[in-house]
Parts: C-alpha cells; sequence; structure tokens
C-alpha cells in the first residue's frame, strides 16, 4: 500500500496525478482511520543504525527508522537534553509528518496551536501583514501550526524513541568516523561498527566536512544575531496595554530597518517568547560569551525607539543572551558512503522561515521513506543517493526562502518598505489575492513550504530507477 502525496491511499482506478492538484483530496476521507499512520511493514533485515546527536534532527530519525523496526543507537555527547529557554515553531509540513509517526500523543499536553502571524509595523506596532491559520489553512495542509518549547519537544521525542527500544547513550561523544566501514569512535576510544552512521551534530558539525566539498560551505555568520527571553505572562497580564497581544495565541512580528521582534506564547499560554534580531557588530562573540547585564541593556538600546508596546515588553526582560546567527551551509552532498549527515550538520539555515527543526523532521522521515525502499544491505548506497538528491535541493531552497525573508522584512522606511506594506493590504483587509510579500501567506510560497510531502518526492525520485 502506498500512501500518496495527499496522504491518501492509492488506488489503482484514481492515481495520484503528477502535478500538485487537490482533486482527490476527498479520497482521504474513505481511508481514513485513528491517526496515526500504522507502523510501516517491518524492515526486510533490520539495519544496525548509529545516530550521532540527540537534537531534534537525531531523535526525529531515530523516531523514523526504529518505527521500521531498525536497531538504533544514538550517541549524544551531552549529560542531559537541552534545557534552554526557547520556543521553536512546528510548521503543517512538521506537525503533519509528527502526527503520522505517532508523536500526537506525547505532544498534545506541550503544543499551542497558532491562529494567525500578525506583522506590524517597528514604530507603532499597526498591522501590515497577516495570515490566519485558521480552519482553511489546517484544512489546506492537514495539520496545524504549532510552537513549542524546544526543551519540551526533545522531551516528547525522547520518550517515544524510548518506548520505540532506541538507545540513547549520554556522555558519548564522537570523536572520529570511517565512513566507509562505517564506524566512528567514540571519546572513551571505543569503536562502535554500524551498517549506517547519521550525523546529527548541529550547526558545529565535526562530521560535516567527511562530506564531498563539504569544506567549501561551511556555515557562516550571517552579520545578524538575535537577543532571546522568555518572560512570566502573569506579569503581563497586569498591563491593559498588552492585553491584545495575550488574547490569542498569535506569532507577532515587528519589522523594521535591519531589525525585527518575534513573539509567541508557549505552554499553553504561561510563558511569552521573544526573539530580537539585530545586525551584529561584535561579531565573533558566541552564546554565553556576551556578560548578561550589558546584553540587556545594548537589547534595549537597539529597539528604544520602537513600538512603546513592544518597548514596554522588552523592559520587563530580565534576562536575555546573544544568539549568533548561522546561514550557508548549501552542501552539494551529504553522503559519503554509509554515512551521511542531516538537520542543520547538512543545512544550517536563518530561522526567518522557521524551518530549521521541520526541515530536520522532513530530513528524517526522508531518510526512513527511502530506506523502507530497499530489499538487501547492497541497495543502501541506492538508498542514500535518493535521499541526497531529493533532500538537498528541499533544503537549499529553504534556506533560500529564509535568506530572502531576511531582506523582505528588514527594508529601511522608504520606497520599498511601502511598496511591500501596500502588497500585503488585501491579506490584512481580509481581500481576495493572488501574491503577497508575506511569505506565510503567499498562495504558491504556502503550497511549497507547508504542503511538501517528501515521501512523495522520494518515490518519484525512486521511479527514476529500475531496481
Ligand atoms: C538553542 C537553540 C534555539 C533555536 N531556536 C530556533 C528557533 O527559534 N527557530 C528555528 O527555526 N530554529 C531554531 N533553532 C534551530 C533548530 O532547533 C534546528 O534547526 C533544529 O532543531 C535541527 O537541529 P539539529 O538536531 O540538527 O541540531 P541540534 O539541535 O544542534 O543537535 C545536535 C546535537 O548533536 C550533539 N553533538 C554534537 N557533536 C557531537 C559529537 N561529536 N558526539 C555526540 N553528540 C554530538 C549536540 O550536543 C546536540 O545535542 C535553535 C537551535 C538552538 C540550538
Amino acid at each position: 500500500m502506498v500512501i500518496n502525496y495527499f496522504g491518501y491511499r492509492d488506488d489503482p482506478r484514481l492515481q495520484a496525478p503528477s502535478y500538485p492538484s487537490h482533486c482527490l483530496h476527498f479520497l482521504r476521507q474513505l481511508g481514513r482511520g485513528s491517526s496515526p499512520e500504522p507502523t510501516p511493514a517491518s524492515a526486510w533485515n533490520p539495519l544496525d543504525i548509529h545516530i550521532v546527536g540527540a537534537g531534534i534532527a537525531g531523535l526525529a530519525a531515530a523516531i523514523s527508522l526504529a518505527r521500521q523496526n531498525h536497531s538504533v543507537t544514538i550517541h549524544e555527547q551531552a549529560h542531559a537534553l537541552p534545557d534552554d529557554d526557547t520556543g521553536i515553531q512546528l510548521p503543517p509540513n512538521a506537525a503533519r509528518l509528527l502526527l503520522k509517526m505517532g508523536l500526537g500523543s506525547y505532544l498534545e499536553k506541550y503544543v499551542t496551536e497558532q491562529e494567525n502571524v500578525f506583522l506590524r509595523r517597528w514604530k507603532d506596532g499597526n498591522v501590515i501583514g497577516r495570515t490566519k491559520f485558521g480552519y482553511d489553512f489546517r484544512q489546506k495542509f492537514d495539520a496545524p501550526y504549532w510552537v513549542i518549547h524546544r526543551a519540551h519537544f526533545h522531551q516528547a521525542m525522547q520518550d517515544m524513541a524510548g518506548d520505540l527500544g532506541v538507545v540513547i547513550e549520554m556522555d558519548s561523544k564522537v570523536v572520529s568516523y570511517n565512513t566507509e566501514a562505517p564506524n566512528l569512535t567514540l571519546a572513551n576510544g571505543t569503536v562502535v561498527k554500524a551498517d549506517l552512521i547519521i550525523a546529527a551534530d548541529g550547526v558545529n558539525s565535526s562530521a560535516r566536512k567527511l562530506v564531498p566539498k563539504a569544506l567549501e560551505s561551511t556555515p557562516h555568520i550571517t552579520g545578524f544575531a538575535s537577543y532571546r527571553a522568555e518572560i512570566n505572562m502573569e506579569r503581563m497580564k497586569e498591563d491593559p496595554e498588552l492585553a491584545e497581544l495575550l488574547e490569542k495565541s498569535s506569532l507577532n512580528l515587528w519589522l523594521g530597518d535591519n531589525r525585527h521582534v518575534q513573539t509567541y506564547k508557549i505552554d499553553s499560554g504561561k510563558t511569552f517568547i521573544m526573539v530580537m534580531c539585530y545586525p551584529d557588530n561584535d561579531a565573533g562573540m558566541e552564546y554565553g560569551e556576551v556578560d548578561p547585564t550589558s546584553a540587556l541593556l545594548h537589547m534595549r538600546e537597539e529597539f528604544k525607539d520602537w513600538d512603546p508596546v513592544l518597548t514596554k515588553i522588552i523592559n520587563m526582560v530580565e534576562h536575555t543572551q546573544k544568539w549568533p546567527m548561522y546561514s550557508g551551509s548549501r552542501l552539494k552532498r551529504w553522503v559519503s558512503g554509509k554515512f551521511l549527515v542531516l538537520g542543520d550538520a547538512a543545512h544550517t539555515m536563518l530561522p526567518y522561515m522557521s524551518q530549521g527543526p521541520a526541515i530536520a523532521v522532513e530530513d528524517a522521515v526522508a531518510l526512513a521513506h527511502s530506506l523502507g525502499r530497499i530489499t538487501a544491505k547492497s541497495q543502501i548506497s541506492l538508498a542514500l543517493s535518493v535521499f541526497e538528491k531529493v533532500r538537498v535541493e528541499r533544503a537549499n531552497q529553504m534556506q533560500e526562502a529564509s535568506l530572502l525573508n531576511g531582506k523582505i522584512w528588514h527594508f529601511p522606511d522608504g520606497p520599498l518598505q511601502k511598496a511591500r506594506d501596500l502588497a500585503m493590504m488585501p491579506e490584512v483587509k481580509g481581500q481576495p489575492f493572488s501574491h503577497s510579500p508575506n511569505q506565510w501567506s503567499d498562495p504558491s510560497t504556502q503550497m511549497w513550504c507547508y504542503g511538501y510531502n517528501t515521501e512523495r518526492e522520494i518515490d518519484l525520485e525512486w521511479s527514476r530507477y529500475r531496481v
């Protein structure tokens, strides 16, 4: 049985069209049982797979592969999973896959569905763009737009991985690899053999250099950094001026010259998250290297003339830290022998499309799906090259979309900013529109971003090979 692009089971009388149409979407109702999708059929012969890094990419890959009955071990250098004070977004292209993987019951107590994105003018907070994530959006992309605390997402995935029998070895740093054998060496000198090694070791990946031509594409500092902060909502509720922002579960973005501020609520509305992006004249100072008091003062200074409602919230922040922002690892190859990189190790991107975690989840599902098509160990290389072909293009395009969003958001006041804001007027007024500079709303970008089906793309690529 094949689950096709639109999520219904292929019927020989009504094959899914090769073009992106939803005309057969109604067939979903016929085969719809209880979500999630059942665990895929047993892998022909379980592989022994070792993953480096228990971040979102590593855990998502472990779950996807364990669901196909492969034996999976994760090596994580840290002593414990992260407990940093930040939220992340899980747009429908990720949420749909997570639900299908069976993570719904692990996530339900943690996620908050978003109702809108409001783009606001930096100076006064006036709404200049709006994307509605309501019923229509959910219907169209068959999943909600979620936000979640980063630590909760890790916890949910760790719980499910554990239930599927994935072994997670903490304090287990990998120091070297043999990509052909393949094997890896731990800091304690132990050499571990595997059928396949997946390096999901994040933005500062040491494994990345092992894929061909990687050194030409190391991630670079973008010249931007962000201050991140959490605010207790009880304090904010005391101020009636802030009520509008707290009423709904919405993402709010204030856009200004070379800067933007993004806010949303997580933890069932208990915690208010802020990400404040600004041009970084102090490039080279990494996370944790900036003195917290200087960071706080600098953060306030950067946004001091902005919307008074926003500055009121910024002044409530008691603790912040600088996060330098990286982008640019447009790798052409992710695979070397029986070794591959995925997640941020393969495609670090600016968070301006909020797609870093989502693309990591897509990578994981795509890899498991491609490996699920093989019937002998000798075909692992073919499965990896199909995976690489599909995912490199998708990730590179998302990096490009994120960079472009930064440019569209950061116009100084002037002709470009005016033209942009005018072009978003119809979506603010609730009038019909066919295009928008707001990439969350623009119909073509929406379909490409949130309607993308990585399993279908893998199937299409496989169909080009005779096996
Ligand atoms: C604190 C933080 C906040 C973020 N906030 C946002 C956001 O707001 N919006 C957004 O879009 N994206 C955000 N991102 C990026 C997003 O989380 C990532 O794009 C996504 O989670 C994919 O990450 P990953 O699993 O590839 O890497 P990571 O989450 O970085 O995980 C890599 C893991 O590998 C481990 N590791 C590294 N080297 C070794 C080794 N040699 N041996 C063993 N283990 C190793 C690390 O300890 C780490 O646990 C954030 C990232 C971080 C770190």
